[in-house]
C-alpha cells in the first residue's frame, strides 16, 4: 500500500476519501481538515485568543496540538471534576501536555465551588451525573474563558460524536436540540463566549491515529459515569453504515449543517439569555442562573449534614 500523494509506504487507509497516506501526508491531511472546518464555518481567525476545553482525553489534546501547529494563539482550560482517580489522572495528562507544548493551562476545581465533587453533587440534587456534570462544565468553561480574556472556546467533539448525537436527536425528533446543534454556537451576550468544534470533519479513528503518530499521551479510560449506552450503540450503527458505504457519516453531518436553519427557525427566541444572574453576574434565563441554584442547594445540604453530625 503506497501513499497516494508521495508514493512512500502508507500507514493508514481512508476509505471515506478513497486514499491511503504515509505518516507525513496523513498529518498534513489532519491539519488541512481542521483548517477547512475553521474556514468553512467561520469559527475564528488568527486575531482570536482560543481557549481549548482540555479533558485530558485524545480528542481535546489532539485539538490543542493541531491548533497550536496551525499557528493560533491558544491556552487550555481543564475542569477537575472530583471523580476520584479518574480526575487526578486526567489533570496529570493535561498538565504534562501543556508543559510539552509550553502553553498556559488554567485549572478549575469543582470542589472550590461546591465543597465536593460531581458524584456527591449528583446524589444530593438527585439529578443524573452526566446532566449535572454538563451544566457545571458548561458554566465554568464559559466563565473562565471569559475571565482569562479568551475570545472563543473550542471543544474536541469529533465527527463520530456529532453524527451519533444527530442520529439520536433525529430518531426521537428532538427539535429543540436540532435547532441548537451546529459546529458554531454564536455568542448571544457579551459574557457568553462563542463555542466551536474544529474537529467535526475528523473521525475518532483518524484522531486516534494522529495522537499515536504525534506521541500524545492521553487518558485512555472513559469517565466511570459515562452512561451513554445509547450513544455508543448509535456510533456502532453509523460505523456499520460507514463500512458498507464509506463517506456516509461525513455526508450525513455536513448535510445537516447545510439544512440546520429549518430547525433553528422553529425556535427564534430560544437562545437569548435576557437576564444577568443576581449572584454571579453571568447570563441567565431567570433571576438566578442554573449553576448558582445548584450551588445553593448543595451548600445548604452539606451545611445541614455537618450540623447533624456534630450535634
Ligand atoms: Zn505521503
Ligand atoms: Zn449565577
Amino acid at each position: 500500500m503506497k501513499c497516494k500523494i508521495c508514493g512512500r509506504p502508507a500507514v493508514i487507509k481512508l476509505p471515506a476519501h478513497n486514499i491511503a497516506l504515509c505518516e507525513k501526508c496523513f498529518e498534513e491531511f489532519v491539519l488541512r481538515r481542521v483548517k477547512n472546518a475553521i474556514k468553512t464555518y467561520k469559527m475564528f481567525t488568527k486575531d482570536d485568543k482560543v481557549a481549548v476545553a482540555v479533558s485530558g482525553g485524545k480528542d481535546s489534546l489532539a485539538l490543542w496540538d493541531i491548533l497550536t501547529r496551525l499557528g493560533y494563539e491558544t491556552g487550555g482550560i481543564h475542569i477537575h471534576l472530583g471523580i476520584g482517580k479518574y480526575s487526578d489522572e486526567s489533570l496529570q495528562k493535561a498538565e504534562n501536555f501543556a508543559k510539552k507544548i509550553n502553553s498556559e493551562l488554567t485549572v478549575i476545581y469543582v470542589r472550590d465551588f461546591f465543597g465536593t465533587g460531581i458524584p456527591e453533587i449528583a446524589k444530593i440534587t438527585k439529578r443524573k451525573t452526566c446532566s449535572v456534570c454538563g451544566t457545571i462544565k458548561r458554566y465554568l468553561m464559559n466563565r473562565f474563558a471569559y475571565e482569562k480574556g479568551y475570545t472563543v472556546l473550542a471543544t474536541g467533539h469529533n465527527l463520530d460524536d456529532e453524527a451519533s448525537t444527530l442520529l439520536g436527536n433525529l430518531l426521537y425528533w428532538k427539535d429543540l436540540y436540532l435547532a441548537r446543534k451546529g459546529p458554531v454556537l454564536p455568542s448571544t451576550h457579551p459574557k457568553l463566549i462563542r463555542k466551536v468544534k474544529p474537529l467535526v470533519f475528523l473521525t475518532e479513528r483518524e484522531i486516534a491515529a494522529y495522537t499515536i503518530l504525534r506521541g500524545i499521551d492521553y487518558i485512555y479510560e472513559e469517565c466511570p459515569h459515562a452512561a451513554g449506552a445509547t450513544s455508543i450503540f448509535h456510533k456502532h450503527v453509523l460505523n456499520e453504515i460507514e463500512n458498507y458505504s464509506p463517506g456516509t457519516k461525513l455526508h450525513f453531518l455536513k448535510g445537516f449543517y447545510e439544512r440546520k436553519n429549518i430547525f433553528a427557525r422553529l425556535y427564534p427566541e430560544e437562545t437569548k439569555m435576557q437576564h444577568e444572574c443576581k449572584e454571579c453576574g453571568y447570563p441567565s434565563s431567570g433571576e438566578i442562573c442554573g449553576f448558582c441554584k445548584l450551588r445553593r442547594r448543595v451548600k445548604e445540604k452539606l451545611e445541614n449534614g455537618r450540623e447533624t453530625t456534630t450535634a
